[in-house]
Order: structure tokens, then sequence, then C-alpha cells
């Protein structure tokens, strides 16, 4: 449905909820609507392996940020600087525009 659009957004920064990285901020490096997962700055680390690039290289370990559920995430409003929920409304030129459910502010 069209308004169940992810309401995070790749530069965004969110408060994790949930999971082992709870209570960690960090920057959405990515967003990924249809799974409705977003790959944060710094959370959600697993190492992997990665292959040598050249024959003759090491194999090297390498930790990086793995997706997670967007609903783990809170987003932290630019304007307030809470954790807060997202809401939409519709401006006078018909777009839409997202607004911090705190204080109601565009962001
Ligand atoms: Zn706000």
């Amino acid at each position: 449905m069209w308004f169940n659009l992810m309401k995070i957004k790749k530069g965004d920064t969110v408060l994790i909820i949930a999971g082992k990285d709870r209570g960690r901020k960090g920057k959405v490096l990515k967003a990924f609507p249809k799974e409705n997962k977003i790959l944060v700055e710094g959370i959600n680390l697993k190492k992997k392996h990665q292959r040598p690039r050249r024959s003759g290289e090491k194999g090297q370990i390498v930790i990086l940020p793995a997706p997670l559920d967007a609903s783990n995430a809170k987003l932290i409003c630019p304007k307030c600087g809470k954790a807060t929920r997202v809401g939409y409304r519709f401006g006078e030129d018909k777009k839409k525009y997202r607004v911090c459910k705190k204080c109601q502010q565009e962001i």
C-alpha cells in the first residue's frame, strides 16, 4: 500500500530500540524499503571473511554492519533531537512531507 512506506531514509540518524545494539545511535547508510531494513553505521556489526583479491594474498576478516529491521530503530528528529515517530503531512503543493510527531516540524 502506498502509505506503507519506510519512514527512515538514508542519512537519518536513528536510535536502536531492540536487539544487542539497543540504546545506540547511528547514521543510516542505506535503506532497503522492500525488505523494511536499514543499514546503520556501527550497528549490528558482523564479521565477514573477505576473500583475497589476488592470489597469494591472505583473506581477512572484516567487520561490517549488517542490515537490521527498520522497526528496531526510531528516527532521531534533527529539529528537536528526540527519538520520535514519523508522520506525514501534505503541503499546499500536494507534496508529502515527513513530520516529527514530537515537535510537528518537517524533517
Ligand atoms: Zn522533532
